[in-house]
């Protein structure tokens, strides 16, 4: 069975939501399904692996990029660190004010969470306009960080999202 294609096959797809006309993908179908989950992190470990053996810390995206960066972190054996909207994170945080598909928003991250020079992996669900993606790595790199790479589950390629980001992307799923 390939494992792709099963994760696919249990990714749901919610018309109209959040907002009329736009079909949502959502991650939670597949999560919910025991054999998909393994499959997916399977998928992505075998990425990063292969990909990026050098990552040192992986970053999530609120909120959703945080069932991945944890799970990967532990599997390769290095940090993660949580990107999140404005005002959730204690300490001394860099921020970012970016567009996203629904309107626009700002990111954090705290300015301890990343070293100078450690090599990163931005992980989320999704891809869709990249302006989510273009601020993370501006944060991460505003710390010191330097980005290898981003990697999320699915991209909607029809936005364009990759051209706007500055770095290497991965997607598994592109619709
Ligand atoms: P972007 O900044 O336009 O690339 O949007 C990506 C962000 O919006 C990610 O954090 C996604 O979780 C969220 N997003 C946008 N569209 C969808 C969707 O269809 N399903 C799930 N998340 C989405």
């Amino acid at each position: 069975e390939d494992k792709l294609d099963y994760v696919k096959s249990k990714i749901g797809e919610y018309p109209n939501f959040p907002k009329e006309g736009i079909l949502f993908r959502d991650i939670f179908g597949a999560l919910t399904d025991p054999k998909a989950c393994v499959y997916l992190r399977d998928l992505l470990v075998q990425y990063i692996r292969q990909s990026q053996p050098e990552v040192e810390v992986i970053v999530g995206l609120d909120s959703r990029g945080f069932l991945f960066n944890l799970l990967l972190a532990t599997e390769l054996g290095v940090g993660c660190a949580p990107i999140r909207k404005k005002g959730k994170l204690a300490g001394e945080v860099v921020s970012v004010e970016y567009q996203l598909e629904y309107g626009s928003d700002t990111f954090e991250l705290q300015r301890t969470a990343i070293q100078p020079g450690q090599k990163v992996v931005i992980v989320d669900d999704l891809l869709a306009t990249g302006g989510s993606l273009l601020a993370a790595s501006e944060l991460v790199r505003k710390v010191g960080g330097v980005v290898l790479e981003s990697l999320v589950v699915m991209e909607l390629v029809g936005l364009d999202g990759r051209k706007k980001l500055d770095c290497k992307v991965h997607s598994l799923i592109k619709y």
